[in-house]
């Protein structure tokens, strides 16, 4: 059976892509610092593996590692997609602040992956990512959680250029608005009207729709794709010049 890590999977995109490994007849660990949340998303699955963990700290992710490494041996995707938002004026962004978003968003990306790189080698395994519409396109507020996801893009690209001669991929996937715990503390609904209006598909996305091409980015049928950066986000990604005033 082929084993998926997928980080966040407590909820929201974590818990949608969980589910479609499932579907798929994969073997999950879920990995996720919120206790509660991931006992409750864990119970009475079969095939997952719950993992308290979080992955900013060095520590737990070498142990989370070394579990995983003796029970298993390999590992055939990691999908880094735990991930925090904090919004703020660039001045109004403390250095704590900053760090709290960077050291989940990016530096979370960097530990998972560097200790699971033995066991993706072992498989030949696949890399996703998630980054965010934020990481494309700046704006006002996102000085910090914008940054580390235009970060977690490079550092995909990086993934994939070192790890492609061991046959491993990394890819990177850039949801857009989707409405979860994370975007709904942060969305008030002057911002979601906004998105309505400014998407070209004119709604949110839905957990299961950024899913799907994860699943499809970790599965042999993605097996020349490597070092891609794929928004999944209704079109917002080109619409360029999204003036309304030069809307037909
Ligand atoms: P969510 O808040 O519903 O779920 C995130 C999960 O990650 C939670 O269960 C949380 O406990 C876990 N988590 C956070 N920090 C962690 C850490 N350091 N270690 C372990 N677990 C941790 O959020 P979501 O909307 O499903 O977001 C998933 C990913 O998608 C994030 O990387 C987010 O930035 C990205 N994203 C979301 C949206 C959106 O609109 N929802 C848009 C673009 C990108």
């Amino acid at each position: 059976m082929k084993l998926a890590v997928v980080t966040g999977a407590a909820r929201g995109i974590g818990l949608a892509t969980t589910e479609l490994f499932l579907d798929d007849g994969w073997l999950v660990a879920m990995v996720d610092r919120d206790s509660e949340e991931l006992a409750r998303a864990s119970a009475g699955r079969a095939n997952v593996i719950a993992i308290d963990a979080d992955v900013s700290i060095p520590e737990q992710v070498e142990q989370l590692a070394r579990d995983l490494e003796a029970e298993h041996g390999q590992v055939d995707a990691l999908v880094n997609n735990a991930g925090v938002a904090d919004f703020g004026p660039m001045e109004g962004t403390s250095f704590e602040r900053w760090r709290r978003v960077m050291e989940t968003n990016l530096d979370g990306v960097f530990l998972m992956t560097q200790a699971l790189t033995p066991m993706l080698k072992a498989a030949r395994g696949a890399i996703v990512n998630i980054a965010s519409i934020s990481g494309l396109r700046a704006s006002t507020l996102r000085v910090a959680y914008g940054t580390s996801k235009a970060g977690v893009m490079h550092l995909t690209q990086q993934q994939a250029v070192e790890l492609g001669e061991f046959g491993v991929r990394a890819n990177c996937v850039c949801p857009g608005p989707v409405a979860t715990k994370l975007a709904m503390a942060v969305h008030s609904q002057e911002i979601i009207d906004a998105y309505h209006d400014a998407i070209p598909l004119n709604r949110y996305g839905s957990e299961r729709e950024i899913g799907e091409v994860i699943a499809f980015l970790c599965s042999a049928r993605a097996s020349y794709v490597t070092g891609q950066v794929i928004a999944v986000d209704g079109g917002f990604e080109s619409t360029g010049i999204g003036l309304p005033a030069l809307r037909t």
